[in-house]
C-alpha cells in the first residue's frame, strides 16, 4: 500500500493565485529589481510586527542579513562572537566572512536551543556579540541572553530563519531587545520568496550601514546635506559594499505570502498537535511546546528517540523513506563539519547534548500543504517502524 501512494516531500511551499498574480503584474511592469514591491513588503513587514518604530530591510538571504548586520555592528578580525553548534553553517559562517572568530557552545537539551549559561562561561575580553538560533521555531531563552549581553557590553543578533512567528515573553521575534533580527524566506520556511530575508532593527544608525552595504556601499547622503535637490543619476561610494538587495519579483511573492503567515502558522500548529497526540505513549521525545501563551513558529518538527526505541535514527529514516515519506535532520553540528571541526579543534565530547540530540533526532514533514491524511500517513509509518 505505501507504494502506490506519492512519495511526500520534507516540505512544500505553498503558493496560491494572490503570490502568482503579484508576480506576473511585477513581470509586466517592466520594474523587476529592488523598487516598489520591495519597500511594500518592508512596511507590511513592520506592519505584521506591530511597531513603526522598526527598520525593516529587505535583502536577498537570511544569510546577507546576518552579514550586514555584523558588518554594521563592527565585528572584524580579533573578534569573538558566540552561538550554537547546533545550527545551519550560515549562523556561523558570516562570522568568519568579517575575520572574526566563531565560538561555539552546547545546547539545552530541553529546548535544544543555545544555553545561556554555556554562553556566560565562554565569554571573554574579545567577545563581541552572541547569535541565538530560534530552533525549530521555539525561541531561545532572551531575557537570560539579552542579560547576558547587557552585563558584558555584547550585542545580539537574532537568526530568526525559523522564527516567524514566534514570540518570547508575548512580544514577537523582531520585536525583542536584541540589536538584529534576520528573517529567511528560503524555499522551506515559514513564508518564503524562493530565496530572500529579512533584517530587523530599531537602531537608525545600524539601518543605515546596512542599507548602504545592502546595494554595494552607495549612499546619497553626503549630497543631500548640501543641495536641496539630487540629480537622479548622484550616487557616492563610500564603502566596498555588496549586492544583497531582494528583487520585486521576491518581494510580490513575499507581500502575499506574509498576508497568509497567521494561517499558515495555524496549520503548522495544527499538525504539530496532532504528531504531539499521536507520539505521547511511544518510546520518543517529542519536540517542546512554547510556554503558556507563546507563539512556537513550528518551521520544525524534530523527533528523538529514546534508548527503548529498539531502532536507531538512520534505520527509521529508511524505513520512513521506503514508506514514501521524505524527512531530514536538523542539524549535523557544526563541531562534526570538517570546516568548523578543524579550525577551532572542536570534539564532540565538549558538545554532550547536541551530539546525543544529533545521534537520535529526526525532523518529520511539517508544512501548510499536508492533509489530515498526509499526517496520519506520517504517524503510521512511525508507529510501524517502532513495532
Ligand atoms: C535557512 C537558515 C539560514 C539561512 O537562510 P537563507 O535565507 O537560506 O540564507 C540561516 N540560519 C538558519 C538556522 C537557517 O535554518
Amino acid at each position: 500500500m505505501p507504494d502506490t501512494l506519492p512519495f511526500m516531500p520534507f516540505a512544500l511551499p505553498e503558493i496560491g493565485d494572490a503570490e502568482i498574480a503579484e508576480v506576473v503584474d511585477t513581470l509586466r511592469s517592466g520594474w523587476v529589481t529592488t523598487g516598489p514591491k520591495a519597500k511594500r513588503f518592508e512596511d507590511d513587514f513592520s506592519a505584521f510586527l506591530g511597531d513603526a518604530s522598526l527598520h525593516c530591510m529587505a535583502v536577498n538571504s537570511a544569510t546577507a542579513g546576518l552579514h550586514l548586520a555584523l558588518e554594521a555592528l563592527g565585528i572584524g578580525p580579533g573578534d569573538e562572537v558566540i552561538t550554537t553548534t547546533h545550527t545551519f553553517t550560515a549562523t556561523a559562517e558570516v562570522v568568519r566572512y568579517l575575520g572574526a572568530d566563531v565560538v561555539l557552545v552546547d545546547i539545552d537539551p530541553a529546548t535544544l536551543c543555545i544555553d545561556p549559561a554555556l554562553v556566560e562561561a565562554a565569554v571573554t575580553p574579545r567577545t563581541k556579540a552572541i547569535m541565538p538560533v530560534h530552533y525549530g521555531g521555539l525561541a531561545a531563552d532572551m531575557p537570560a541572553l539579552l542579560d547576558i549581553a547587557k552585563r558584558h557590553g555584547l550585542k545580539v543578533v537574532e537568526d530568526a530563519a525559523h522564527a516567524l512567528p514566534t514570540t518570547s515573553g508575548g512580544a514577537l521575534v523582531g520585536t525583542l531587545g536584541s540589536d538584529a533580527t534576520v528573517f529567511s524566506f528560503y524555499a522551506n520556511k515559514t513564508i518564503t520568496t524562493g530565496e530572500g530575508g529579512m533584517v530587523v532593527t530599531r537602531d537608525a544608525d545600524l539601518a543605515k550601514r546596512i542599507r548602504t552595504m545592502r546595494l554595494h556601499g552607495m549612499n546619497r547622503d553626503a549630497f543631500d546635506r548640501f543641495t536641496a535637490k539630487v540629480p537622479s543619476w548622484y550616487y557616492e561610494i563610500v564603502a566596498p559594499g555588496f549586492k544583497y538587495n531582494l528583487t520585486d519579483i521576491a518581494a510580490a511573492m513575499g507581500i502575499h505570502q506574509l498576508k497568509r503567515a497567521r494561517a499558515f502558522h495555524a496549520r503548522r500548529a495544527a499538525i504539530a498537535h496532532a504528531y504531539h497526540a499521536a507520539f505521547a505513549e511511544l518510546p520518543l521525545i517529542v519536540p517542546p511546546d512554547a510556554p503558556a501563551g507563546e507563539l512556537h513558529a513550528w518551521h520544525l518538527y524534530p523527533l528523538r528517540l529514546t534508548d527503548a526505541a529498539g531502532i536507531d535514527r538512520d534505520a527509521l529514516i529508511e524505513q520512513l523513506f521506503a514508506a514514501g515519506i521524505g524527512c531530514s535532520v536538523h542539524y549535523i553540528p557544526l563541531h562534526l563539519q570538517p570546516y568548523w571541526r578543524d579550525r577551532y579543534a572542536l570534539r564532540a565530547e565538549s558538545f554532550p547534548h547536541s551530539q546525543r540530540a544529533f545521534e537520535r533526532m529526526l525532523s518529520l514533514p511539517i508544512y501548510t500543504r499536508m492533509t489530515d491524511a498526509d499526517v496520519q500517513r506520517v504517524v503510521a509509518a512511525v508507529r510501524r517502524a517502532l513495532g
